[in-house]
């Protein structure tokens, strides 16, 4: 909290490695899952009391969400690329397919449409795109370093060759296990409000207008997230010069324990300061930086 009360800071993320840990190792339905989820919450239960203790809940935003959510991987549906007839990796020259369940080919010189036409109904929870036909939606395959060919499976069915997770998240972002959570509370934020899902990449443009700064190029809208703000952040707030914050942000972006805590200053980002305290098998929650 002194990075507020004492740094005089606008703009602090924690990183949570938890639950995402344990949902991989143990898979989403697991007690060990569950029990991490609850002590996340306390963690979180602790970090919002001590927001109140420290004089700051008028005027610090808080937002917690993560960028996933995670689906338990069936190892009776597995799909095995080198089982595919026609299909050889000898016409590949570069390939990232054992983690999770998205893959990326390069075929070799004059091997796309073939490779492609072997795999496209390899498989019925199997997908193949050439890179310029991969769904929009997923905003993903636009992008110099993504491969010719992108693959991606099923909720539940994944990997293409060896996978030992037994949960795993990266699937279609329409699937429901995929769903992540967006809580927010303070004084830019309306009180026991609960709107229509939405997607994570406009939470940018929701960040930049409460600390009063202009954001980069980016695929959000502001206005997906102005029926949940109380009032425009008021004007003083976008003079940069201006020596008080008005509108602080504190957000988590992972909800998933150890806390790499990039610190920006508004307008000037930096880090400052950092700390990883984990949650291992402690009952208590951790003490925040
Ligand atoms: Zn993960």
């Amino acid at each position: 909290m002194e990075w507020f009360t004492v740094d005089n800071l606008d703009f602090i993320t924690l990183y949570f490695g938890e639950p995402d840990s344990s949902g991989h190792k143990y898979g989403p339905e697991s007690t060990q899952r569950k029990n991490m989820i609850k002590q996340v919450d306390r963690t979180v239960g602790y970090l919002r009391q001590r927001i109140r203790e420290s004089g700051l809940e008028s005027n610090l935003n808080l937002i917690i969400t993560s960028d996933h959510g995670m689906e338990t991987v069936l190892k009776t549906d597995e799909i095995h690329l080198r089982t595919v007839s026609n299909f050889t990796f000898k016409d590949i020259d570069f390939e990232l397919l054992d983690y999770g369940p998205s893959g990326l080919l390069v075929p070799k010189e004059g091997r796309l449409e073939h490779v492609y036409s072997v795999l496209k109904n390899a498989h019925p929870k199997l997908h193949v795109y050439k890179k310029e036909e991969f769904p929009k939606r997923f905003h993903y395959a636009n992008h110099s370093r993504i491969t010719p060919l992108v693959l991606y499976s099923d909720p539940a069915s994944a990997e293409y060759k060896v996978q030992f997770n037994k949960g795993e998240h990266g699937f279609d972002n329409e699937a429901m296990n995929m769903k992540t959570i967006f809580r927010a509370v303070g004084p830019a934020f309306k009180k026991g409000l609960e709107v229509e899902p939405f997607e994570s990449v406009n939470v940018y443009a929701l960040l930049c207008e409460l600390l009063g700064i202009t954001p980069e190029p980016h695929d959000g809208s502001l206005e997906v997230t102005r029926p949940m703000r109380l009032q425009p952040t008021p004007a003083g707030c976008r003079d940069l010069e201006q020596a008080a914050p008005c509108s602080p942000v504190l957000a988590a972006p992972k909800l998933q324990a150890a806390l790499p805590a990039h610190v920006a200053r508004r307008g000037r980002t930096r880090l400052t300061k950092t700390s990883s305290p984990r949650l291992g098998n402690r009952t208590e929650s951790p003490k925040p930086p």
